[in-house]
């Protein structure tokens, strides 16, 4: 009887969402005062513009202290574990620290489309999410506000959030915000676009992406695991998205190899075939042309060569 109590404790521990530990504990008070403190000289993200956002200042990410949310709503066009019969709970966030040059999202993350949104509403739309029968939360874009995000997860959890939270960036994060939010986020959902410095900063406006997002992604493993699916929904851990880019299935490569070396061979990864010439991709000879299918087919080839066997099967 004592083992049924202890393994039934143990099971509504897992599938506890992680931030309600942190209510529970009183962990999110420290967490705010220190994110409020980050944002007071900042360094949210890699970028370290240390201006003051508190006072609205603006930095690299164009955002002061109130987030730009560009829109809410149940996505059906997320990986299927996320996506279940009831949606993932998307929030897109204005404004990007990476700027990708080709971003499918260019009116959001380049041109901030979107409204300057209260944290208190912030925290009313995860309700909102949950309300609508939503599987999690998914922040899109998180990077250079996590400090308000963490803030907004608070107010919703102290108001009834239970749902997972998924933190979906591009892999441009701090290590000092990833340290942060661990105890709040239950799936990490980075990208993995490049895997040499060099190449992405010809396409980003950063000049170290590569190793800022191989230490982001092994910091995130080591708070979530792998991915855990129960019933076919994700409940914890890491899901990987690489973007297969015209000509550079050798990146491609080097990033399944080292994913498996450095992370686990049985990370889940979502390889994505959609790549087509947006933003201003146009202008640069190599990517000014939608991805071959069979490029993407090498890729798949290369990812189930180096080891890798979870791969999302959405194509
Ligand atoms: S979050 Fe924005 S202001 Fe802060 S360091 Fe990053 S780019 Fe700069």
């Amino acid at each position: 009887m004592n083992s049924f109590i202890f393994i039934l404790g143990r099971l509504v521990e897992f599938y506890k969402s992680k931030y309600i530990n942190a209510l529970q504990s009183g962990l999110f008070e420290e967490k705010v005062v220190r994110a409020r403190q980050i944002l007071k000289d900042c360094t949210a993200c890699p970028r370290r513009c240390h201006v003051n956002r508190l006072q609205d200042e603006i930095g690299e990410c164009r955002t002061g202290y109130h987030p730009v949310i560009s829109s809410f709503f149940p996505h059906f066009g997320e990986e299927a574990p996320l996506v279940g019969n009831h949606g993932s709970g998307t929030i897109f966030i204005a404004g990007c620290n990476l700027r990708c040059l080709f971003c499918q999202n260019y009116d959001t993350s380049h041109l901030l489309e979107g409204r300057t949104t209260e944290i208190t509403q912030f925290s009313n739309m995860m309700l909102k999410l949950q309300k609508m029968g939503c599987h999690n939360i998914n922040i899109v874009t998180p990077s250079h506000i996590v400090p308000q995000l963490i803030e907004a997860l608070k107010y919703a959890a102290e108001d009834g959030l239970t749902i997972p939270l998924v933190y979906n960036s591009s892999g441009y994060d701090s290590l000092e915000s990833l340290r942060l939010l661990d105890g709040l986020v239950d799936i990490y959902m980075p990208d993995f676009k490049f895997f040499h410095n060099k190449r992405a900063a010809r396409y980003t406006a950063v000049p170290d992406y590569a190793t800022i997002a191989r230490k982001a992604i092994r910091e995130m493993h080591r708070q979530v695991g792998d991915l855990v699916i129960k019933g076919g929904i994700a409940r914890r851990g890491l899901l990987i998205r690489h973007l297969v880019m015209p000509g550079m299935l050798e990146d491609s490569k080097q990033i399944f190899e080292f994913i498996v070396k450095e992370i686990s061979p049985d990370t889940y990864l979502n390889i994505m075939p959609q790549y087509r010439p947006t933003g201003e991709a146009r202008f640069y000879k190599e990517i000014s042309n939608a991805l071959p299918y069979s490029d993407f087919r090498k890729a798949l080839e290369l990812a189930y060569t180096s080891g890798l066997q979870r791969l999302d099967k959405n194509f």
